[in-house]
């Protein structure tokens, strides 16, 4: 079996590539218009393509074209979770695509790997729309790989993006780093008032 498989960075490549590859015929598909801004776009393709120079790996581009999820993305308003799933049917339709025109068999992706992301939709959204273009959808689910993706990527030094892609999520990510900050903080502030009532209490005792 000939399978493209649809990578969105190069950390999240290496297990889903090799758990892929150790049952078929395993090429890449690099399409992600979603990915903002182009800098970034290229810096994670860069990381991936050398990647995949040193492992020998097949890998296909879709020409950038950030407008594409724009206008995918536009219905969904404000909703993120139908952000996402329009983002994930519009990058495995691209690949799927690709797929068709070069007679793969089926197509997979390796954002399942990543625990910020709903397989669920992604498998939703991969069926409907493989199925428009006459190839299969391998739905999988490959986040107990997480860890071990996180230890080699880190192991080889390749560059690990703190945002999903999208200049939304750009956004959202600092926020949700600072929500964390702040609550720290908060969490550090209550601890070292607790302590301080303690040894007011204690010294209150003595
Ligand atoms: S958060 Fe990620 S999956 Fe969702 S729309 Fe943005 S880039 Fe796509």
């Amino acid at each position: 079996m000939r399978i493209l498989l649809h990578a969105c960075c190069g950390p999240c490549l290496l297990e889903p590539y090799d758990a892929l590859a150790g049952q078929a015929e395993v090429d890449v598909c690099y399409a992600n218009p979603n990915i903002h801004p182009a800098e970034e776009y290229e810096r994670r393709r860069d990381t991936l393509l050398a990647y995949a120079a040193d492992a020998g790996i097949r890998v296909a581009e879709i020409p950038y074209d950030p407008g594409l999820w724009t206008a995918a993305v536009a219905g969904a308003g404000e909703d993120r979770r139908e952000r996402c799933r329009a983002c994930y049917r519009l990058r495995v339709g691209l690949v799927a695509a690709e797929a068709a025109r070069g007679g793969y068999d089926a197509v997979a992706t390796t954002l399942t790997v990543s625990p910020y992301q709903d397989p669920d939709s992604i498998r939703e959204e991969g069926e409907r729309v493989c199925a428009e273009y006459g190839v299969r959808f391998l739905a999988t689910d490959f986040r107990e790989r997480y860890p071990e993706a996180t230890r080699r990527s880190r192991e080889l030094g390749m560059y690990r993006q703190n945002y999903c892609g999208c200049g939304p999520s750009a956004v959202e990510a600092a926020d949700e780093r600072e929500a964390r900050k702040v609550a720290r903080k908060a969490a550090r502030e209550a601890a070292r008032t607790a302590d301080g009532q303690a040894v007011s209490r204690d010294g209150h005792r003595r």
